[in-house]
């Protein structure tokens, strides 16, 4: 099921308007539940909580503060901000309401399908029990789906279980996650600082996965380079990479443009290895220095199975939308390519294959034959 990428003889290929991007049907594999809060939900969680370590308790401000924190150009100061909002999400409650949030907040901007990571570890500080955190979110997926329809949005919101790189409740975690496999969870995940803590220190983890016939994805190659990416993949078995970026340092690009790809690069490709790009977290994290030379439009043209992804909307102050526009200011993108990207992350999607097909064919290759086909009759993009 490759994509076509072949604009229609005759059609003029176009540049998607902002708006047109935001109905766009869109795919999101790789977002965290912890980094997508809305400022005001953290202020009133933080009152209801008697949390009172926020920098400020005005929404406006602490949005930028948030923002301001992950410009710094640190993975490490980066991942500091999430004490705060962790901190906000460790009752039932906050965990339905941020869960319900999140999955109204991507149905408005067009996201079709969404995978939302987080790691329920980091959510036991009150008492909740792994279970009961699990619980909570899948609850709240489900409200802001049905919020979602009201509003007019279709989107169907699967959760990933993250373990964290630095601690040892990896295992656990992949059980947990396969324990949930049928009711809401999709798969499981490792974050955190890559540096000192590699992938096969949860060796037990991945192993236990494989058995069960379950799917992972592994943040590898983001502010670490090859090796990572090679131990996620051929020590860990990763059916995608978070990032991956990195994978450019095993591509050599002549004088005269002809490129060639190094065993790993060649293998990823090969094997039609998802990247979860994340193109703003990228920017702030120093991954890569601006869009126009992230390796995301190298990799494009190369045919990888690259997926455009947010990591963190409220650190990034970013949404699939917003990441979009950037690419298509950077690369001239057109609704062809948007598709192309969107096919990718359903193909790539921890959904069975046919309902991934289903809405390949049924909602996202419909979606944007509508959006072409709008400069025929003077629509809104004309
Ligand atoms: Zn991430």
């Amino acid at each position: 099921m490759e994509n076509e990428t072949a604009t229609h003889a005759g059609a003029t290929p176009r540049t998607p308007t902002a708006e047109q991007i935001r109905r766009a049907p869109k795919v999101l594999l790789h977002d965290h539940l912890d980094g997508g809060l809305r400022p005001r939900t953290i202020v009133e969680l933080a009152a209801d909580c008697g949390y009172r370590d926020l920098p400020t308790t005005d929404p406006v401000k602490l949005g930028e503060w948030f923002r301001e924190a992950a410009d710094s150009g640190s993975l490490e100061r980066y991942l500091e901000t999430f004490a705060h909002t962790c901190a906000v999400m460790q009752t039932r409650d906050a965990l339905v309401r941020v869960a319900a949030d999140c999955a109204e907040d991507l149905a408005a901007d067009g996201v079709v399908y969404a995978e939302v990571r987080y790691a329920p570890e980091q959510h036991l500080e009150a008492g909740l029990s792994l279970e009961e955190v699990v619980e909570a979110v899948n609850d709240g997926f489900r409200l802001g789906e049905q919020r979602a329809r009201q509003a007019g949005h279709r989107i169907r919101v699967r959760a990933l279980l993250t373990a964290m790189r630095h601690a040892a409740r990896s295992l656990e975690i992949a059980e947990l996650a396969n324990a949930y496999r049928d009711r809401g969870v999709a798969g499981f995940d490792i974050a955190g600082a890559e540096a000192g803590h590699p992938p096969t220190r949860h060796l037990d983890a991945f192993e236990y996965l494989k058995r069960e016939n379950n799917h992972f994805t592994i943040h590898a190659g983001e502010a670490f380079g090859l090796p990572s990416i090679w131990q996620a993949l051929q020590w860990c078995g990763a059916d995608r990479l978070g990032h991956g970026v990195r994978i450019i340092d095993d591509i050599e690009t002549a004088g005269d443009g002809s490129v060639k790809l190094g065993r790993l690069a060649a293998y990823v490709r090969d094997r039609r290895i998802p990247l979860e790009m994340c193109p703003t977290s990228n920017l702030q994290t120093g991954a890569a220095d601006s869009y126009a030379e992230h390796p995301i439009g190298l990799l494009r043209r190369l045919h990888f199975r690259v997926t455009v992804n947010t990591d963190n909307r409220l650190m990034s102050g970013t949404s699939m939308s917003r990441e979009f526009e950037h690419l298509v200011g950077a690369f001239g993108y057109t609704l062809d390519d948007m598709q192309w990207f969107t096919v990718n992350a359903m193909k790539s999607a921890f959904l069975p294959f046919d309902e991934r097909l289903a809405m390949i064919n049924d909602v996202i290759k419909p979606g944007y034959a509508e959006l072409k086909a709008e400069w025929l009759f003077g629509g809104p993009s004309s």
